[in-house]
């Protein structure tokens, strides 16, 4: 082995950041590459809006499509510790994609939008995040404009989401009277625009946890203002808890402008000291393999195909869980047993380089496949044998009818369906009654995928109807009973045979919930 395995290991941090769309996700992304160097210049996140792309051949690709469905990953050394984030696509390329990115993930940077508060998306993510018990870390964006009070934002945040909070750090003024933020955490206040004054940055807090009395913003109200809102907190807020981060149960809260790139160093500083190294990976047989196991593995957590008709290859990404990638190395793959020699991976990095060598723990591969990987398989290698644990189905908020548009083509479509659904890359459902065929999603683009990659891969134009969104919830076999479907839900069973209903909506639901109490309704999450 070239290197110190758990050296290497231990300096990974992998993440992923977690955002309804518009908040700022893209923007901070592009500070905290910038802080790693791993780019020169911002704007190659999302190629589209300048027209500059990474010189990945995915990404290649991608630009060819004109739409982005790249959960890509980004890679940047910085104060010792090798940084690897995970995009998560929101907007009109929001999947299950984007939840199962989450699986692969030791950590979550939450951005809200501090004139919006936390939004639809966010929560949905947030609690994939919380269903992992992965720490959670808070960046209220945007103090460079009016938003909403900031003791406002903590307490909806805690609300909404039923997670304690912990300031580390909090806003003097905002909008255009923003001066800056008073640094719980490092005990320092941090200037907005130190020009403004003798140049200085910082100004260190003396024992009272003020600044000096001298100072001009020492008298001004929005200092004042935010010195008061501290005192509170100190008296009445959370304890500071660093196991707590750990596990989840508090989210540490830092203010700040990706914008006008204020507050985002202190922030990636901050959030690098406590984020987690990678941790052991938990099996299907309910063991854990440590990190530092010097055989590979990882699991697939995603699978991309390759919407372009002339390349069928596919990407599949996988989370190294123990040990070093070696490029050209043999593993196996678990379900079928069969070997592979990995010579094709690739690495997504907003830079230029395209193929990756080695990899360890804690980071992610991407290996071009022709058909044979799934998403949760397994890869190890030497004799290991190990299976990770299932990734979670997700409950799917979009549904459409599905037929194939020539009679004739029964068979590949049938096929098609039955490959597409077993990749995880779409729900399906039967109806009970007539076996009308049902497709579920969580994002539109999914559909999109399907009905392309159904025409390009199995040579079966499908005919998709919407339906709409609809609520769905299983309920036990024994409970089935053919009566209780009505016109405002649809029974169908999904491709374990399990049967559930889709409701209209949350109001047929409940509809349902009141006539039949017994009746025990599950959302998969
Ligand atoms: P994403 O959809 O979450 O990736 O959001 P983007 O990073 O693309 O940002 C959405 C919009 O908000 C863009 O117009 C950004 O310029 C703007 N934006 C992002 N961060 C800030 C900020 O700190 N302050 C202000 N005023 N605008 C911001």
């Amino acid at each position: 082995m070239s290197l110190n395995l758990k050296e290497a290991v231990d300096s990974r941090r992998t993440f992923a950041i977690i955002s309804h769309p518009d908040a700022g996700k893209t923007t901070i992304t592009e500070q905290l590459l910038l802080f790693g160097g791993a780019i020169r210049q911002a704007g190659t996140v999302k190629g589209k809006k300048t027209g500059n792309f990474a010189k990945s051949d995915w990404m290649e690709i991608e630009k060819q499509r004109g739409i982005s469905v790249t959960s890509s990953v980004m890679q940047f050394d910085y104060d010792g510790k090798r940084v690897n984030i995970l995009d998560t696509p929101g907007h009109e390329d929001f999947s299950e994609d984007t939840y199962r990115t989450l699986m692969a993930v030791d950590a979550a940077v939450m951005v809200v939008d501090s004139a919006k508060g936390i939004e639809a998306q966010t929560k949905k993510l947030f609690q994939v995040c919380r269903m992992r018990g992965i720490p959670i870390f808070t960046f209220m964006n945007k103090l460079d404009r009016d938003g909403r009070e900031p003791l406002d934002l903590l307490a909806e945040l805690e609300e909404v989401l039923e997670i304690e909070s912990y300031p580390m750090n909090w806003p003097i003024g905002m909008g255009k009277g923003l001066e800056g933020l008073y640094d719980v955490y490092h005990k320092r206040v941090e200037l907005h625009r130190p020009e403004k004054y003798d140049g200085e940055r910082f100004i260190e807090l003396n024992e009272d946890g003020d600044i000096p009395a001298d100072h001009p913003l020492h008298k001004d109200s929005v200092y004042t203002q935010a010195m008061e809102d501290v005192e509170l907190l100190t008296e009445a807020g959370n304890e500071f808890s660093e196991e707590r981060i750990a596990e989840g149960k508090l989210t540490p809260v830092f203010f700040g402008s990706a914008l006008t790139n204020f507050g985002v160093q202190t922030f990636l500083e901050t959030f690098l000291q406590f984020a987690p190294k990678p941790s052991a990976h938990k099996t299907l047989a309910e063991e854990t393999v440590s990190p530092y196991e010097k055989e590979f593995s990882g699991f697939v957590f995603k699978i991309q195909a390759n919407m372009n008709p002339a390349h069928r290859d596919r990407i599949a990404f996988i989370r190294v869980c123990s040990g070093e990638f070696e490029r050209g190395m043999d593993v196996f793959l678990e379900r079928t047993g069969k070997k592979f020699k990995l010579t094709n991976s690739t690495q997504f990095m907003a830079d230029s380089r395209e193929t990756v060598e080695s990899a360890v723990a804690g980071d992610i591969i991407g290996l071009y496949d022709t058909g044979n990987y799934q998403i949760g398989d397994t890869l190890y290698s030497g004799k290991m044998k190990v299976a990770y644990e299932e990734l979670p189905q997700f409950t799917p908020e979009l549904f459409m009818k599905v037929t194939a548009k020539n009679v004739m083509k029964q068979k590949s479509f049938h096929k098609g369906m039955d490959q597409l659904v077993q990749e995880g890359a779409i729900q399906l459902y039967k109806t009970i009654l007539t076996e009308d065929y049902i497709i579920g999603a969580v994002g539109q683009l999914q559909f999109e995928v399907f009905q392309h990659r159904m025409l390009n891969e199995y040579n079966t134009e499908v005919i998709l109807t919407p339906m709409g969104n609809k609520t769905a919830r299983w309920i036990n076999e024994e409970d089935l009973d053919e009566r209780m479907s009505s016109s405002r839900n649809i029974l169908v069973k999904d491709r374990y045979n399990q049967p559930l209903f889709l409701f209209e909506n949350q109001f047929a639901m409940r509809w349902f919930a009141d006539k039949y109490p017994d009746v025990e309704l599950k959302a998969l999450l």
